[in-house]
Order: structure tokens, then C-alpha cells, then sequence
């Protein structure tokens, strides 16, 4: 075989379980061996006049959802399109993103989930990487034409030969249509244990991976979820997030309600104002968020007319929960929060409905699975006893065993017996759940003593005039780095001798203690509203440029 024949092959370049714990996924019945477009086809035979999904233009049942995706595949493959092909696909949270996502799907090509906040660097790197024919998106939405990224990317990357936009296509094709009846059959050689789609992992510090999902591995995640959820056809889900995200997606997300035969909206708008009016409108029972936005809608509660009271879970992931909001989301939303800590790479932990509310403020949840196996290991690879921090490594029946065609991150982002570092630094209590303390490089390394930013971050937290916090190292010539801590402030700005006196009256070492102190309206954050740390630095310290490693050894700060 050639390279170039190599490369067309979705299988190159990926990473299976090992067929012994395979064969025990399958025979405990937790890879079900089917595509994974068969969890809306499932529904929709079963209740085809069910509401599917809904955006501000239009509302489609199961069985019209389903009709337009078969349409959408059919429409692919007589453009040219081939099963196992990758589309990158970079759609705004609408019926659309569920059409073309489920349109792929059921032609057995396999999309690649970008963010529509990613730009052409990265979509190329992504096209270049998954080795994509083609590409799928809006017009344009908050200001950005995704018509001239798609023709930039046609150039940069000129295997993309395919270009589709949804909306007014400008020069472009809209996204083709065909005959629902002729969508292509699933090829008798069909693999459940092959790439069913392709997430990108979370990293702000260099380009991103691409995490290739199984069919198998990537319903398990979504069914079991769903089930954790305690997900039913009466739920409502918001896809408030960006749906393309691996949270809002699978965790149990947009494929989690599909999957019970319930009900999506998709909102591109998370803003308070607009999500709890759909809320109201539509009976939303639960919805996925950040931290970031979580604040923002426990303080909403006090000022939005809407009645949000059908809302019974408020999922919050994606970047470490204080405790404090975690306390103010419980009291603002009649205990509805559950935290999840996962990653696109596979394990997630979901607190669950029995737990306390302690247990809900203060910890990351529990493993979704019983095959999920964790280790907390020291710097040297020895497993640590519960209550003491370490890495997280973990493999399990959803977790991937090596990133994409992408040997060399793989000798660092996997152990020789097959385990993810996540690069996350938790500990574990006794009954199992997991506290996330920080990211393992995510240290500063002051005067040759090193300070864990988040430790910093969650004392800063615990002043009643600072809403958020940001905690980076900046080089400095004597120290090394010197600590700067960012904060967005709710009221007058504390000082800097105030804040170093607030902290040591909670006893924070004076060596762990911001040498610097700087107002900011904002944190920036990543595309799916994390807080970004690397571009924070170089708003810090333009003249510092990417100096300082804020990230771990999977590229991100916080994911
Ligand atoms: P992503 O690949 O975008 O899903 O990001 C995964 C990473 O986000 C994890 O490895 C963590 O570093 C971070 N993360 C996700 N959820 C949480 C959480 N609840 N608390 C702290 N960090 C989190």
C-alpha cells in the first residue's frame, strides 16, 4: 500500500482498545455493535411523531429529523462523498448541526466536531491532520464569515474539495439533498469498533488533537449517561453550550436525549435572558454549562422574570466549579446541580442525584462506569492512597487508547499498559469521588519554591468582591516568575496589600502570595468558555510571549 492510499483510510493512524478488554465491553453488552446513527433511527421508529429537535426557525419529530439527515447522506454521496471520508464539520447550535451531523453519520463518513469559535489555523491543522475532503458550516454568526474560512481552507488545505454552507451559501454550495430513500446502506464490512466521529481536545497552548470515538465507545457514552441522568422521553434538554463540544454532546447531551427519544433546543445564545424565556417556553428539565456561565445565571436568578422552575439538572463541567458557586447554584436552582468532570479523550464523573450536597459543592463526582479504571499516581508512577493528590491516569470502555495519527503525543499521553495521563492533578475520597485540585504543570515556580495556581485561585475565590480568578506565572529576573494573579471583580477593587492580607488572614503561605495584582473586566476563554491562561499571559506580558508553560502534558491549562 501506498502512503497516499494509507492516509485515505480511516483506520490508519488509530488506536484500538486491546481485544481482551474489547471482548469484555462486548460481552458485558456495553459495545453494542451498531453505527452510531442507529440511536436516532431506533427513536425514530419507535416514536416517530415525538418532538426532536427545535431552534428559533423551525421544530422537526423523530421521524422528520431522521428523514432530512437520510436526505443529507444521500445528498453526500452523490457528491462524491465515500464512507469513512472525514468532513469537518462547524456548525452554530441549531437543527441544522443535528441534520448534518446525523446526515454524515448515516453516509458513514465521520465529521469532525470543531467549535465555532475555532479559526482557519486551527480548522486547516484539523483538515491536514484527519486528512478531510470536505467541510460544513454556516454563513456567518457573531460577526464571522464561515464563507471566506471554508474558501481559505480550500486553499490552504487543497484535499478539502468539498465545501458546504448553511444559510445563504455566497459562492459556495448549500448543503446537498437527495433522495431519503436512496441514503447508502451500511457496507456489510461495517466496524462498530472504527471511528464513528471525531472530537478535538480542549488545548490553548498548542494546536489541538483529534480524539477519533468509536461507534461502540462513543453510544456507551451517551447511553450510560443518559441513564445517570436519569434521561426519559418527558425530558427537555438545552444545548446551550456548543453542542460540538464533547459535554453538550454525549455527556448525555444532544445524543443523550436522542437517544431516550426527548426533546433538544438549541440556543446559540446562553445568555441568561434568552436561555431561561426558553426555558419557560419549552419546559427545559436539564442543561449543560461552564463555571463561567454558571455565575452568571445563579446571579439571574434574581432578577429574571422567567419561570425556570422545570429545570431539575444543571450539569457544570468543563473547568473546575469553586465551592462557593457551586453552593449559589444549588440555592438558585432548587438543587438541580450536578457536576461533571470529564474529558473528550473519554472518562467522565457525574455527582449523582443521592449524593449530598456537600458531595455536590465539594467534590468532581464519581466515574460514569464500573469499567472505568482510575489511578492517582505520584511523580515517580506509584499509585497513591485516597486523600492524597496525583496524576489521573485512566482507562476504561469510552476512553481512548492513543490520540489520532499522532505518534509522538501518544508516547507522552499514554502509559505502556495502555492508560490516558490526563495531566489533571486530583485525589480521591473514600466514597469514590474525585476532587479535582488543578492541572500537574499548572505551577508556578517562584524563587525555586513551586505554587500550585489553583490553590491560589480557590483562596482568591473566597474574597466577597472577587468573581473570578486567574493565577499565571510571569517571568521575572530574579524570582524566575513572579505570581500574578488576574481577578474580575463585583464591586470596588480590593488593592494589593489588601489581598495579600485577606489571604494570609486565611493562611495562605506569604511564598504562595501574588506578587501582582491586575484589574481585569474579563477572563478570556477558550472556545467552548474556559478560562484561557495562555492568552491571558500574553495580555499580561505582551513582551513575554509564550515563555512561561502554563499547560500539562496533554497542551491545556484547563482542558
Ligand atoms: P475537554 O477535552 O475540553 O473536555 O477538557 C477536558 C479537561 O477539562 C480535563 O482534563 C480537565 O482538565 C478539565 N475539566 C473538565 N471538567 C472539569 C471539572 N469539573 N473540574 C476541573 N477541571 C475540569
Amino acid at each position: 500500500m501506498t502512503e497516499s492510499i494509507a492516509l485515505d483510510d480511516l483506520s490508519t493512524g488509530f488506536v484500538r482498545h486491546r481485544e481482551s478488554d474489547a471482548r469484555q465491553y462486548h460481552e458485558l453488552g456495553l459495545w453494542r455493535d451498531t453505527p452510531l446513527w442507529r440511536l436516532l433511527w431506533d427513536q425514530a421508529s419507535t416514536t416517530p411523531e415525538a418532538t426532536a429537535v427545535t431552534d428559533t426557525e423551525r421544530c422537526l419529530t423523530y421521524a422528520e429529523l431522521a428523514d432530512a439527515a437520510a436526505a443529507r447522506a444521500a445528498g453526500f454521496a452523490e457528491s462524491g462523498l465515500r464512507p469513512g471520508d472525514r468532513v469537518i464539520m462547524q456548525n452554530q447550535n441549531s437543527v441544522a448541526f443535528a441534520v448534518n451531523l446525523f446526515g454524515l453519520l448515516r453516509a458513514g463518513l465521520a465529521p469532525v466536531m470543531t467549535l465555532p469559535a475555532h479559526r482557519i489555523n486551527e480548522i486547516a491543522h484539523l483538515a491536514r491532520a484527519s486528512g478531510a475532503v470536505g467541510y460544513i458550516s454556516h454563513d456567518q454568526a457573531a460577526g464571522f464569515d464561515y464563507r471566506s474560512l471554508a474558501t481559505d481552507l480550500a486553499a490552504r488545505v487543497p484535499a478539502v474539495t468539498h465545501l458546504y454552507v448553511d444559510g445563504d451559501p455566497g459562492d459556495l454550495s448549500p448543503p446537498p439533498v437527495g433522495d431519503p430513500t436512496s441514503a447508502p446502506a451500511t457496507p456489510n464490512d461495517f466496524d462498530p469498533d472504527s471511528p464513528a466521529l471525531f472530537l478535538v481536545s480542549g488545548g490553548t497552548t498548542g494546536l489541538p488533537k483529534l480524539i477519533a470515538r468509536s461507534h461502540n465507545d462513543y453510544r456507551h457514552n451517551a447511553e450510560k449517561s443518559a441513564d445517570i441522568a436519569g434521561f426519559s422521553a418527558s425530558d427537555t434538554y438545552l444545548v446551550a453550550l456548543p453542542a460540538a463540544h464533547n459535554f453538550p454532546l454525549a455527556c448525555p447531551g444532544l445524543l443523550g436525549i436522542i437517544a431516550v427519544g426527548g426533546h433538544a433546543v438549541f440556543t446559540a445564545d446562553p445568555a441568561p435572558d434568552n436561555a431561561f424565556e426558553l426555558i419557560e417556553k419549552y419546559r427545559v428539565s436539564a442543561v449543560a454549562l461552564v463555571p463561567a456561565l454558571t455565575q452568571v445565571w445563579t446571579a439571574a436568578t434574581e432578577w429574571e422574570p422567567a419561570d425556570i422552575s422545570s429545570l431539575r439538572l444543571l450539569q457544570v463541567g468543563g473547568a473546575r466549579l469553586a465551592e462557593s458557586d457551586a453552593i449559589a447554584a444549588n440555592q438558585a436552582f432548587n438543587g438541580a446541580v450536578q457536576q461533571v468532570f470529564g474529558m473528550a479523550e473519554g472518562l467522565i464523573c457525574y455527582t449523582r442525584p443521592d449524593d449530598d450536597r456537600q458531595t455536590v459543592a465539594r467534590t468532581q463526582g464519581r466515574p460514569m462506569s464500573e469499567l472505568d479504571v482510575v489511578r492517582i499516581v505520584d511523580e515517580n508512577g506509584n499509585t497513591v492512597s485516597d486523600g492524597i493528590e496525583g496524576e489521573l491516569l485512566v482507562k476504561g470502555p469510552y476512553t481512548i487508547r492513543g490520540y489520532y495519527r499522532d505518534d509522538d503525543h501518544n508516547a507522552r499521553s499514554f502509559t505502556d499498559d495502555g492508560y490516558y495521563r490526563s495531566g489533571d492533578r486530583v485525589r480521591r475520597t473514600a466514597s469514590g469521588h474525585l476532587i479535582v485540585t488543578g492541572r500537574i504543570k499548572d505551577t508556578i515556580v517562584r524563587g525555586g519554591e513551586n505554587v500550585a495556581a489553583d490553590d491560589v485561585e480557590e483562596n482568591l475565590l473566597a474574597h466577597p468582591g472577587i468573581r473570578q480568578a486567574a493565577v499565571v506565572g510571569v517571568p521575572d529576573a530574579t524570582l524566575g516568575e513572579k505570581i500574578c494573579a488576574a481577578i474580575v471583580v463585583s464591586g470596588p477593587a480590593p488593592d494589593l496589600p489588601a489581598v495579600r492580607q485577606f489571604l494570609a488572614g486565611r493562611g495562605l503561605s506569604t511564598f504562595k502570595q501574588p506578587d501582582l495584582l491586575r484589574v481585569v473586566d474579563s477572563l478570556p476563554l477558550t472556545a467552548v468558555g474556559k478560562i484561557d491562561k495562555r492568552t491571558l499571559l500574553k495580555r499580561l506580558t505582551p513582551e513575554a510571549g509564550t515563555a512561561v508553560t502554563v499547560g500539562g502534558p496533554t497542551g491545556s491549562p484547563t482542558g
